[in-house]
């Protein structure tokens, strides 16, 4: 079948809820994916900062291919190894607390949602405080803590309890505390408006204001977490400008998600104590969360990572990539911001010329990559979002900024 037939009759059976880009994918190996005619891309978004390994990496194939012949899934009315296995995993990397699986991010922050309302429902306290421009998920409860309007218009009435401050804004955020407060929920790093990472001074700020509100403090690492920045979580990275704080700032929970599996579903939420205990038994549950299929994955992935230092690989590339984006000395980018394989370059407003109806200036340009072979991520109107997976090399990333330059000249 052609693409073009292919993606008609996709679209004739499958709901129109993605303005997807006009491409079929067939196959991918590492950092390169190709499409069903054979055009090969270089995979700057690895999913949406999905796959961590990149594509078919084969410790994830033999670690799914040994899990499916032996037990793919049982219910968590039982015990099963890898599950308590991958949550001593994060527990050592989080610090001390519990774990819960799930198969999303906005599962994984659904649970966020309701530990905060149950650890505050005695006290009458209910409301999480979330940041302007966040994204947090689709579900209802996601929409409803997702600070950006676009992805709550026509879903009213929302969930009740969340408001907005603006990020970085810690007296925004002192302001909005009121006495049914319970929780405020932040990103380490914007990922969907833009790349903005938290500020150390901000973070900082907020433990201080939690602790003296007796409010919880999450962080949504769904995103910028799995060693992405260089360090697990990206809090960790951006206190390291912070000594004193980088050994005891925590937040009392993190919920994680896509990188965590290399593709294979999985969410997670951890908890550090005496939070870990909120959720107890029939309060909370999945179906599928940490099954045994997802958690080998998962157990294959921090293994590569730990074996190959990939967490040090995405910090000295990402700071490569980023210096020789800022040495294109592009007129047409604004700024480049970001931490690790994190990054968004932000474009000059008005630019690409001429604009067309309908579509972002980000959009416009992710497609004239597409055409050079190039995939990344628009991230808000105006900014593309480099995630290439963590073991990306330095040749692909000098390819992957020569393909970004030629087509940076044709926006102007
Ligand atoms: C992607 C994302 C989510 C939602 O994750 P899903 O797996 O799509 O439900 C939540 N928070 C952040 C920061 C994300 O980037």
């Amino acid at each position: 079948m052609s693409p073009a037939a292919l993606m008609e009759s996709f679209n004739r059976c499958v709901v129109p809820n993605y303005a997807r880009f006009p491409i079929v994918f067939a196959r991918g190996k590492g950092t390169r994916i190709w499409d069903v005619e054979g055009k090969e891309y270089l995979d700057f978004g690895a999913g949406i900062a999905v796959c961590s390994l990149g594509h078919a990496h084969p410790a994830l194939g033999e670690a799914l291919a040994r899990q499916a012949g032996t037990l793919v899934h049982v219910s968590n009315l039982y015990y099963h190894e890898l599950q308590g296995q991958l949550a001593a995993h994060l527990v050592a990397l989080n610090g001390e607390g519990k774990c819960f699986f799930c198969n999303s991010g906005a599962e994984a922050n659904e649970a966020l949602y309701k530990l905060a309302r149950k650890a505050g429902h005695d006290r009458g306290r209910f409301e999480i405080l979330t940041a302007l421009n966040s994204f947090h998920g689709r579900t209802l409860a996601g929409i409803a803590a997702t600070g950006q309007d676009k992805v709550k218009k026509g879903f009213e009435p929302a969930v009740a309890g969340f408001r907005h401050v603006p990020f970085n804004d810690l007296e925004a955020m002192r302001r909005a505390v009121t006495d049914q407060t319970a929780a405020i929920l932040v990103e380490g790093i914007q990922g969907e408006s833009g790349i903005y990472p938290a500020t150390a001074d901000y973070l900082r700020g907020l433990r201080a204001l939690c602790d003296e509100k007796g409010l919880l403090l999450f962080v949504d690492a769904v995103q910028c977490g799995m060693f992405r920045t260089g360090r697990f979580q990206s809090y960790q990275r951006i206190l390291e400008s912070s000594p004193d704080a980088e050994v005891d700032w925590r937040p009392d929970a993190v919920s994680m998600a896509k990188g965590i599996a290399d593709g294979v579903p999985m969410g997670a939420v951890w908890i550090r104590a005496p939070y870990a205990e909120v959720l107890g038994a029939g309060s909370h549950g999945t179906t599928f969360g940490g099954t045994p299929l997802a958690c080998a994955a998962a157990l294959a992935v921090f293994d590569v990572i730990a074996r190959e230092k990939l967490d040090r690989n995405a910090r000295a590339l990402g700071a490569h990539l980023k210096a020789e984006i800022l040495n294109l000395k592009s007129p047409a980018i604004r700024e480049v911001r970001g931490l690790g394989l994190m990054i968004g370059i932000e474009l000059q407003p008005g630019l690409p010329a001429p604009m067309v109806e309908g579509k972002t200036p980000a959009g416009l340009t992710v497609t004239r990559l597409h055409e050079r072979g190039l995939l990344t991520i628009p991230s808000g109107e105006r900014t593309l979002r480099l995630l290439p997976p963590l073991n990306v090399t330095r040749a692909e990333c000098d390819e992957a900024v020569e393909k970004l330059a030629s087509v940076l000249k044709t926006l102007l």
